[in-house]
């Protein structure tokens, strides 16, 4: 017998999510972006959600190859670009696109001698401070590009640090506008600018190519939750109850003996932990649906179990159905009482979860 816990993948919501993405941003080319095996969703199984995508962007050279493998014929893009000049032959050679977003990786292009054609993507660092070139040393950069033989197109592309928020006193995201549009000015080449958030949020901005992640997975990228956006949850995770203990007030669950009873209850225990992906940083109270009712996890979650009160659920036992997170019980909630965020839970999910493709 496996362990009870399966994570179901919907492609249906994988398509509709895309479609949702396109329906905010009509004139723009959209990349499905699948880094991180499409955020915990399988990178073969997102590459078929994701058909009527134009591209698909990753960060991962190997996946990126993989994909080529696996069929995909329209672009592909590496998000962060090449890490070293052996990566440069084998983007050649399976007509990946990348990111450019330093000196040293022009230098390493201006030493690379191809017949292929290869597509560019110079980044700017527009005030989020990660990756790329400075306003000011943008247009500098651009025309080296150019200069470049094998270089056949150049895309302008940013990163938004508060799509979401948009007027957060850290960044406004009018300011990184602006930056881009005065490190760009002049310059005729097609611009990149949306993730999720950009996407859902500022069709204002969404010009010649968005870039959809989160959002494609049914997950929330801020500024609203999944649902209120239409979008619908790709990754459903079950288990099952495995255990049932009835304690007395005073009596403690799991290590550490986080949680202490105040009175007579029900404890179920749950085939999933955070060798799962479940985050042990879940506090008691943590939403968890078992048998179609919601309640809490109860004490530390450990690697393989975790604990919930079943204390109002007097139905539930041994083979019981929970829902840790997924149709019924939005990632989003369950992240935000772990305080952290759906994006990091779904990565999580680990190799030894079983996973069922459904419609
Ligand atoms: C991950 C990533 C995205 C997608 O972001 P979401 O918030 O998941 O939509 C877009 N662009 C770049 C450069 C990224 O690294």
């Amino acid at each position: 017998m496996p362990r009870p816990i399966v994570a179901s993948i919907s492609i249906s919501a994988l398509q509709h999510n895309l479609a949702v993405a396109r329906a905010h941003a009509p004139n723009a080319r959209a990349w499905g972006v699948v880094k991180a095996n499409a955020y915990g969703h399988g990178l073969e199984r997102a590459m078929r959600g994701f058909a009527a995508a134009d591209g698909l962007a990753l960060i991962e050279v190997d996946y990126a190859v993989r994909l080529r493998e696996l069929g995909w014929t329209k672009p592909i893009l590496l998000l962060e670009g090449f890490f070293d000049a052996a990566d440069l032959p084998l983007l050649a050679a399976h007509d990946i696109q990348f990111a450019v977003h330093c000196e040293e990786q022009i230098a390493l292009l201006e030493g690379f001698e191809t017949k292929a054609g290869l597509h560019a993507h110079l980044k700017m660092n527009s005030g989020m401070n990660r990756l790329g070139f400075k306003p000011e040393a943008y247009r500098a950069a651009f025309e080296r590009l150019g200069r470049i033989a094998s270089i056949r197109s150049v895309t302008m592309m940013t990163h938004f640090a508060n799509a979401d928020d948009a007027g957060n006193p850290g960044l406004a995201l009018e300011e990184q506008v602006k930056r881009f549009n005065a490190g760009t000015a002049g310059l005729d080449a097609p611009r990149s600018l949306c993730n999720s958030a950009g996407d859902l949020l500022h069709a204002e901005l969404a010009f010649d190519w968005v870039r959809p992640g989160i959002m494609l997975y049914g997950g929330t990228p801020g500024g609203g939750s999944a649902a209120d956006f239409g979008l619908r949850p790709a990754m459903t995770l079950e288990s099952e109850i495995i255990g049932v203990q009835d304690i007395a007030p005073g009596e403690a669950v799991g290590y550490g003996s986080r949680f202490v009873a105040d009175k007579p209850m029900k404890v179920g225990v749950v085939a999933c932990g955070y060798a799962d992906g479940y985050p042990r940083h879940a506090p008691n109270g943590t939403p968890v649906v078992v048998d179609g009712v919601k309640t809490g996890t109860v004490g530390r979650v450990s690697m393989d179990m975790l604990a919930v009160d079943l204390t109002h659920i007097p139905g539930a036992r041994v083979g019981s159905r929970v829902l840790l997170w997924g149709e019924g019980l939005p990632v989003d909630e369950v992240a935000f009482a772990a305080g952290t965020i759906g994006y990091e839970l779904m990565c999580a999910l680990a190799p030894r979860v079983a996973v069922r493709e459904v419609a």
